[in-house]
């Protein structure tokens, strides 16, 4: 890992308060983190301590209060809601704990579909659709819709659409939450290799400690800061 280089992602002195009423809930204060590509970081942390709030944020789906988000070394804080759309579409994969897969198409056109939105002909988003879940284990369920897969399959095809654009960056904010231990593990092996083979920079929130294990770096949320736990 050259971390001389620029990160992929850096999370820097980042600050999110919810405001209820009277009462303010400090979640992030201060967090900092940097990922290169190649490299998945296990986020590992109680529930309500602020994964998914730091995910979120990270993945430019919410604005932090204050800090910045650096995307490939551009900072974000100030762009448009086009140009962080834009970002968010070509340069960072999100997966869900739920799938979030659109019930009403197969598994390869939940797949091809933000190809699509990003312009690509319908004949290379096929393509590579058809590749990425066969690389999933995929190949004999392209046709079905989320409704006839297993769990497991549904967070698999999730995992697929994530990655669909070749994003450099992959969020997963608990993607194997709803699974059940074996199933879970199937889909964590199938996502580490993938991240190991196309050089992502990925976090990946989890309760799992055997998947957090496995990957490059573990990190912990400390009092609304990040604290790695090697
Ligand atoms: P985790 O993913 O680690 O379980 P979250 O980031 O979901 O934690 O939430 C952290 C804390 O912030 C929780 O106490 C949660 O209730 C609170 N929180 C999250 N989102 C909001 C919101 N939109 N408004 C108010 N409070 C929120």
């Amino acid at each position: 890992m050259a971390e001389r280089e620029t990160p992929a992602i850096f999370v820097h002195a980042v600050e999110r308060i919810y405001r209820q009423g009277d009462t303010a809930l400090d979640i992030l204060k201060g967090a900092d983190l940097a990922v290169w590509a190649g490299q998945s970081v296990a986020l590992i942390a109680p529930s309500g301590a602020g994964k998914s709030t730091l995910l979120h944020i990270a993945g430019l789906l919410e604005h932090q209060d204050a800090g910045e988000v650096y995307i490939n070394d551009k900072a974000t804080s100030d762009l448009s809601d086009a140009e962080r759309t834009g970002i968010r579409r070509n340069d960072i994969g999100f997966i869900y704990q739920a799938h979030h897969l659109l019930p009403e198409f197969s598994a390869l056109e939940n797949v091809m579909m933000p190809q699509m939105i990003r312009g690509l002909k319908k004949r290379d988003a096929r393509q590579r659709a058809s590749e990425l879940l066969s690389y999933l284990g995929l190949k004999d369920r392209l046709t079905h819709r989320p409704a006839e897969l297993s769990g497991g399959e549904q967070q698999r095809v999730a995992i697929a659409r994530a990655v669909a654009n070749a994003p450099r960056i992959l969020l997963a904010d608990e993607p194997t939450g709803n699974l059940d231990p074996r199933t879970s593990e199937h889909v964590f092996s199938a996502l580490t290799q993938l991240v190991r083979a196309s050089g992502l920079a990925a976090v990946i929130a989890t309760h799992n400690m055997d998947i957090a294990a496995r990957m490059d770096r573990r990190v912990t949320l400390r009092d609304g800061r990040v604290v790695e736990l090697n």
